[in-house]
């Protein structure tokens, strides 16, 4: 950088700390890792299962849910293996009857893999994709349901992501989650969701991954540059009070989920070649729901990943043609460079989080009828610094930043509060970022903030 006037840029430096943004070599270097091979041979082997309706068998070492859930587990402890069982491997299962897509009682299974972080082991950064697959009739167990796009791309994508992103280490925790009975009602993420908030896990994000791999779309589009994530509003466990609150502050757009979607749609700009997310200002596709859901039911920050353009010939439904239109959901309906693409998104947003320190807790925000706006908020470990953004409350992603270094307060002079939308950052020494934190119970990543 050059300055005029003679003054010295370390002396300038040291009156105004400034940590300008700068692309991460780690990361470029992770996104060219993923491969789109590695995900075609998951996506494979998983179709090879015939079915993997939550219902149907078990016993089998070749066809059903049991068959398929087993090789899951088995691959995420190769996977281990190959980097000194860093991954801790488990089975999470509840049994689950007297539900309308699950009458009798059925043992629900997720696989799920946890990379511990070296420094801030209890906070969790989670890829998600589905394990189970359905035909037209949602009962129906036996039918051949191949689900290569729902959602075994999903689960391809979290296997190959903890392949790359195992070869490092991380100061928080990745967790890599094949999430069972999805198509009946949400059973899996729910199990997962309630175990971690009984466990006391602090989630900062949950990227879910449902439908990564189609790109022709049934309006016949064709796009394998554009993805979409989808991130709800105001979040689920707000109280009434804060909600009164709400109205007179805002936040109805800055919840901990949107700050996450903001996050990887920044990340997909830096690091994602040929590829622009479009941050959706929605739950999930319209009236729909998918496995991030029961984790914002519980106030943990959690986003959708996927596809732009959907075929709906080719979900859900039974292996037929019919009137020259071949319907179903099978592995030629995949694309998988796109599918490496939207992995190698999630394993560079992950890896981002888990570098960068955990998002600032209690923010906090001052500065009406004053010409001036205050931020200020609690210190967290491993945080070198701390960044305020702002941004035109019309405005969808952050606009202006400022570093300002290690404090747990700053004023911006001469900005008034009612205009911006303001949030914090976290920054490590080595420049990684936390998603940011917008001001108040409305922004706060933390489920618990009784004082906030
Ligand atoms: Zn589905």
């Amino acid at each position: 950088m050059a300055l005029a006037g003679g003054f010295s840029t370390a002396a300038v430096a040291a009156e105004n700390p400034q940590v300008d943004y700068q692309d991460q070599a780690k990361i470029h270097e992770i996104v060219a890792q993923v491969s789109a091979e590695n995900i075609e041979r998951d996506i494979e082997k998983l179709v090879s299962f015939g079915t993997r309706h939550t219902l149907s068998e078990t016993e089998s070492d070749t066809r059903g849910i049991g068959a398929a859930r087993r090789w899951i587990k088995a691959e995420f402890e190769k996977i281990s293996a190959a980097c000194g069982n860093c991954l801790d491997v488990y089975f999470q299962s509840q049994v689950i009857e007297g539900e309308t897509r699950i009458p009798d009682p059925v043992e629900v299974v997720s696989v799920i893999a946890v990379q511990k972080g070296t420094q801030d082991p209890n906070r969790y950064v989670i890829m998600s994709g589905d394990i189970d697959s359905r035909v037209s009739d949602v009962m129906d167990f036996t039918s051949d349901a191949p689900g290569a796009n729902d959602n075994a791309s999903g689960v391809a994508g979290a296997l190959e992501a903890a392949r790359v992103l195992s070869q490092y280490k991380f100061d928080g925790s990745i967790v890599y989650a094949a999430l069972a009975g999805e198509e009946q009602g949400l059973f899996g993420g729910r199990i997962m969701a309630e175990q971690a908030k009984a466990d006391g896990w602090n989630i900062e994000a949950v990227l879910n991954n449902d439908m990564i791999g189609n790109i022709e779309g049934i309006n016949g589009v064709i796009n394998n540059t554009t993805a979409r994530i989808f991130a709800e509003g105001t979040r689920m466990d707000e109280t009434d009070r804060e909600e009164t609150r709400r109205r007179y502050t805002g936040g109805e757009v800055d919840s901990p989920t949107r700050n996450v979607a903001r996050y990887v749609d920044w990340v997909a700009d830096r690091y994602i070649p040929n590829l622009d997310t479009m941050v959706v200002y929605r739950l999930d596709r319209f009236g729909r729901g998918g496995h991030h859901r029961p984790f914002n039911d519980l106030g943990f920050p959690g986003v959708r990943i996927m596809e732009t353009n959907e075929n709906y010939n080719r979900q859900h439904q039974d292996l037929r043609t019919e009137n020259g239109i071949e319907y179903g959901d099978t592995i030629d309906g995949v694309n998988f460079d796109y599918a490496a693409k939207l992995t190698s998104l999630n394993a560079a947003a992950l890896a981002n989080m888990a570098w960068a320190p955990a998002p600032p807790a209690k923010v906090s925000i001052a500065g009406a009828v004053k010409p001036s706006t205050t931020l200020s908020w609690n210190k967290v470990n491993g945080a070198a610094g701390y960044k305020i953004y702002w941004r035109y409350t019309d405005a969808p992603q952050w606009q202006y930043s400022r570093y300002v270094g290690d404090v747990n307060e700053f004023t911006l002079e001469n900005v008034v509060i009612d205009n911006y939308y303001f949030g914090v950052a976290s920054v490590s020494d080595d420049g990684f970022e936390s998603p940011v934190v917008f001001p108040g119970p409305s922004g706060a990543f933390s489920i618990n903030r009784d004082d906030d």
